[in-house]
């Protein structure tokens, strides 16, 4: 399949079963902004709780905390945001559309080509505005490169002056350095020692796109994990491995996967190191970054003058912190794209023939929106009610869909396409045999169960 086109599908699919679509559509959206509908705020939800799960509840050194988005505008100069929160843009003289300078390296390119005409009429042909075509001439269509603030300014209070000015937070990373000691003291941690948070930030990018790749507001999932400066190069290591080991487990493809190394000079100014995590999206030539992983040093606690003293050794010191980052909605994309697959001709089967193009979500059950589907084999009302019942009983554990319009087969197809991995049906033999068919998503496998063991086969199954 062309990569462009299983992002449209992609696309398609996310607005017409409820994921994700432009939030305030009715009025033409607004650039950046997405809402997650039912299945796709189920979704979400999954991928935040597995990670909450696994980096903060399952882990002794590391607690949670849920800060304020906005907060006292010191805590943005403090840490570097209000004077350094900004990209150099150039900006299109004809249509206005701003784009970031890295993306234009290759203007620089122009000047070898100084000399060659022939070359520097070809290079030309090929530099047009994305936006509106207009082709580069130095100095004439893009502007000189400027900075323009990525944060996104409000007002607390009734008046809008500059004493009440103040930020959406564009990273959750500072609400937790700010919190160190406080969170320190009530948990009374010891070096080295995590806080973790969840939650949304907000970032007036210049050029928004790829879907949810990169939005204007968004979550992140963030640690500050504080260690010895002695220790920062293997703490650095292991949270490098851990968090591409919960992109595996939860079934991401390896061979999708890759780690990218900043070099030295490209590094933002308060990191020594920083590794990122690369998935092979279907767009940036293939890769971009999924999540960072970055040894910020002692550069934020110093900028908020807090420090640390160790109660055994006595010893005082600065901790060096390293940050695995990662986005909730670059998470899900990847997920879902990972788990994108289209099988020709459908996957029938006796019960279910046809022939049309299927499509199947293969996400990890953990991450599935809908755990289990129950539909009854016909809509009459002996079945129904049954299988209404079933439902009933599996909702307070698993999220359960019930579906019985339309035939078997499509209403499989209706499943595997937004990822359910369990469908039961009840037939007329289940109102005999009181059991159930069972079946799994992925192998096809059909299982009968006794309806009185259906919870408890679902959940060995669906490891809840
Ligand atoms: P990029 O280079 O793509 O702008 P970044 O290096 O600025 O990202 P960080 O500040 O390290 O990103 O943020 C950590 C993570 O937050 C990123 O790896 C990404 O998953 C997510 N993220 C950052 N900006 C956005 C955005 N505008 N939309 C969606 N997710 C984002």
């Amino acid at each position: 399949m062309p990569e462009t086109t299983i992002m449209d599908k992609l696309i398609s699919l996310c607005k017409r079963r409820g994921f994700i679509f432009p939030s305030g559509e009715m009025y033409g959206g607004l650039q950046g902004f997405w809402d997650f509908g039912p299945l796709g705020v189920e979704l979400k939800n999954n991928i935040k709780r597995s990670w909450w799960k696994r980096f903060v509840q399952e882990r002794g050194d590391i607690v949670g905390q849920d800060a304020a988005i906005i907060t006292n505008p010191k805590v943005w100069e403090k840490s570097g945001h209000v004077a350094g929160f900004h990209d150099a843009l150039v900006e299109c003289k004809k249509c206005h559309k701003r784009f970031r300078k890295e993306d234009f390296d290759s203007i620089s390119q122009f000047d070898h080509y100084k000399n060659d005409i022939k070359s520097r009429k070809s290079f030309l042909s090929q530099m047009k505005c994305p936006y509106c075509l207009a082709e580069v001439q130095i100095g004439k269509i893009f502007t000189e490169p400027k900075s323009f603030n990525l944060m996104f300014k409000t007002f607390v209070g009734p008046t809008e002056d500059t004493a009440s000015e103040t930020y959406l937070r564009p990273e959750t990373a500072q609400n937790i350095f700010v919190n160190f000691d406080t969170v320190r003291q009530s948990m009374r941690l010891k070096v080295p020692f995590g806080i973790g948070q969840i939650g949304k930030a907000f970032r007036n990018e210049i050029t928004p796109g790829n879907f949810i790749f990169r939005s204007r507001e968004f979550e992140q999932m963030e640690i500050e994990y504080f260690v010895n400066p002695k220790d920062d190069e293997k703490w650095f290591k292991t949270w490098v491995d851990a968090s591409y080991q919960w992109f595996t487990d939860l079934g991401l493809k390896k061979e999708n996967l890759r780690f990218f190394e900043q070099p030295k000079k490209e590094l933002a100014h308060y990191s020594k190191a920083t590794t990122d995590i690369e998935y092979k999206f279907p767009f940036d030539k293939g890769w971009a970054e999924l999540m960072g992983i970055a040894n910020r040093t002692d550069y934020d606690l110093k900028a908020h003058g807090l420090t640390y003293r160790d109660e055994v050794s006595k010893d005082e010191f600065v901790p060096y912190v390293i940050e695995p980052s990662a986005g909730v909605d670059r998470a899900a994309l990847a997920f879902l794209l990972d788990a994108y697959h289209e099988v020709e001709g459908g996957r029938s089967t006796t019960t279910e023939s046809n022939k049309e193009q299927e499509t199947v979500l293969r996400l990890h059950k953990d991450l599935s929106p809908v755990k289990v589907a129950v539909l009854p084999l016909s809509k009459k009302q002996q079945l129904s009610s049954v299988a209404q019942g079933l439902a009933e009983q599996l909702r307070k554990k698993f999220t359960t869909a019930y579906d019985e319009v339309s035939s078997i087969g499509r209403r499989y197809r209706r499943q595997d396409e937004i990822g359910t991995p369990y469908c039961v049906t009840v037939d007329f033999d289940s109102l005999e045999d009181k059991k159930v068919t069972v079946r799994d998503r992925d192998t096809m496998k059909q299982d009968r169960v006794a309806t009185g063991e259906l919870v408890e086969y679902l959940s060995e199954k669906l490891n809840i």
